[in-house]
């Protein structure tokens, strides 16, 4: 018999990967151009090609042991020295080698993290909505995720909500900027009003309230805002970055945690994240495209793509009279689903061949999320689908 945890998985599953399941079977039944496959956050873009160039390049090189080897747990050191060198000289920061420990993208950094903070009945923060596997990923070191409610109108997080729910046990907050589901991203007063708050409740209780700042989404920003590097605002900030969506690299799993030496406790956190990397059984991040990033740290995806998807399927969901706040970063729309019942929704979109996900695993019950990393032919195709489901709610 396997793990009462497990079975719980497998009985719970994702939300996400059933629905992209099933549209891989309907696009067998109805053909590719017939179905609209909004559920996976998987980029749409290209890689950038000076990643393809510097993986060519790191593979012909003619230094041994240049890559494939074992290495320090952390990752390669001069890669990490030149991830440090890219922060500072972006962000005004002013970290080190021994400050970056390279990780199986963000979801390996959030583990190993978890690893080094929770015991068993810690409390994990999170703004619902949510990513939904910060749950499992709590789960796997026994904490306990709890979610704090957000501005209902703007999904923005509100100090007091945040005040209320801290308690001696809090280990954590995530806060997760630019937001998958929402699109939301937060502003420099309400990364201030957060770090208020936490200090204030780290002062109260005597205990360390760590700030885990989870970024995959960072670059991917839309009319000109900005968003705040944590570090400068908190003292116990830790940063899990990825560059599955900024270089459209999700399968690639490669990323980075950081880990400032003005943290609580950093001569053992250090030094734990990188035990934890090894003993999750990650040993290092993948030294191929370690190498490779290095090499293309300036390097981008063409935000304006997904840009101009967000603005067709915003304006005309908002024409039929869909009800959504514009995103303005990652690449999610996070709509209200019409007659109130997301799941009621999803199933019902389906039989228009709409692939959306109900935003009750993102604890965000009453919306559904899009996720617009798609084609932009997609994208005009699937509009008459939407106007109908719209028509069949009673929209307008
Ligand atoms: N965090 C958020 C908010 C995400 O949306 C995702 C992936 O979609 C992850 C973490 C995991 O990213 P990675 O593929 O880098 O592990």
């Amino acid at each position: 018999m396997i793990s009462e945890s497990v079975l719980n998985l497998n009985r719970n599953g994702s939300a996400i990967r059933a629905m992209f399941e099933e549209g891989t079977k309907m696009i067998k039944e109805f053909g590719k151009e017939n179905v609209y496959d909004y559920s996976l956050g998987n980029p749409s873009v290209e890689p950038p090609k000076e990643v393809k160039e510097a993986m060519l390049s790191v593979l012909t090189s003619e230094e041994p042991n240049a890559v494939h080897g074992y290495m320090n747990n952390a990752g390669y050191e001069d890669v990490r020295a030149a991830v440090a060198a890219h922060l500072n000289k972006n962000f005004g920061t002013a970290f080190q080698a021994r400050n970056i420990l390279m990780t199986v993208g963000a979801a390996g950094g959030l583990n190993v993290i978890l690893k080094v903070l929770v015991n068993p009945g810690d409390e994990i923060l999170t703004f619902a909505p949510f990513f939904g596997e910060y749950r499992n990923y709590v789960n796997n070191f026994n904490g306990k995720l709890v979610t704090v409610p957000t501005d209902p109108e703007t999904f923005t997080p509100v100090a007091e909500k945040l005040l209320e729910a801290i308690t001696p046990k809090t280990k954590a907050l995530i806060i997760n900027n630019p937001n998958n589901p929402t699109g939301v991203v937060y502003s420099e007063e309400t990364i201030q009003s957060i770090a208020a708050v936490l200090s204030a409740k780290e002062k109260e209780y005597g205990t360390s309230i760590y700030l885990i700042a989870d970024e995959p989404y960072r670059e991917l920003v839309y009319d000109g805002v900005s968003v705040p590097y944590l570090t400068k605002y908190y003292k116990n900030t830790i940063v899990g970055y990825s560059y599955s969506k900024s270089l459209s690299l999700p399968g690639e799993r490669i990323g980075y945690l950081v880990m400032p030496d003005e943290l609580d406790d950093a001569e053992e956190i250090i030094p734990g994240a990188a035990v934890a990397n090894r003993v999750l059984g990650f040993v290092n991040a993948p030294s191929l495209i370690q190498r490779t990033i290095m090499n293309c740290l300036d390097a981008s995806v063409d935000v304006e793509i997904y840009n101009r998807n967000r603005e067709l399927l915003y304006t005309k969901l908002t024409e039929y009279g869909y009800t959504c706040i514009k995103p303005q970063g990652a690449f999610y729309l996070f709509v209200k689903a019409p007659g109130g019942d997301d799941k009621v929704f999803v199933q019902e979109a389906k039989k228009y061949h709409l692939l959306v996900v109900a935003g009750s695993g993102f604890g965000g019950p009453g919306y559904i999320r899009i996720a617009y990393c798609v084609d932009y032919d997609m994208i005009v195709r699937s509009l008459p689908a939407f106007e109908s489901l719209a028509k069949e709610f009673g929209l307008k």
